[in-house]
């Protein structure tokens, strides 16, 4: 575990974007590398779960916290965490 939590910093959340994070948990190592430089503090270790390999695998407890800023993806050692943008149908002013 890391005494420190870095905090980047971080575009304004965009209002015409929406994020979806998916979790690989078979390949996820529980490293927590993501959880400790998420500056959102939107994922947990699940420590109810196991993959096939005896690991507890990262889970997602915040969502809507998710400003998309990638930092989990761009660290994760084995490529198990994807951050999926969506576009927000923006209404017409
Ligand atoms: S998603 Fe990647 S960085 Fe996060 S705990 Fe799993 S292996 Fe580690
Ligand atoms: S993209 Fe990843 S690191 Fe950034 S806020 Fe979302 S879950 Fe946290």
């Amino acid at each position: 575990m890391l005494n420190s939590k870095r905090t980047p910093m971080l575009a304004p959340p965009r209002a015409d974007k929406e994020y979806d994070i998916k979790v690989y948990t078979e390949i996820c190592d529980g490293c927590e590398l993501c959880v400790e430089f998420c500056p959102c503090d939107v994922l947990e270790i699940d420590m109810d779960t196991y993959n096939s390999r005896m690991l507890h695998p990262v889970k997602v407890i915040a969502l809507d916290k998710c400003t998309g800023c990638k930092q989990c993806e761009r660290l994760c050692p084995t490529v198990s965490i994807m951050i999926i943008e969506k576009e927000v149908p923006q209404e017409d002013k």
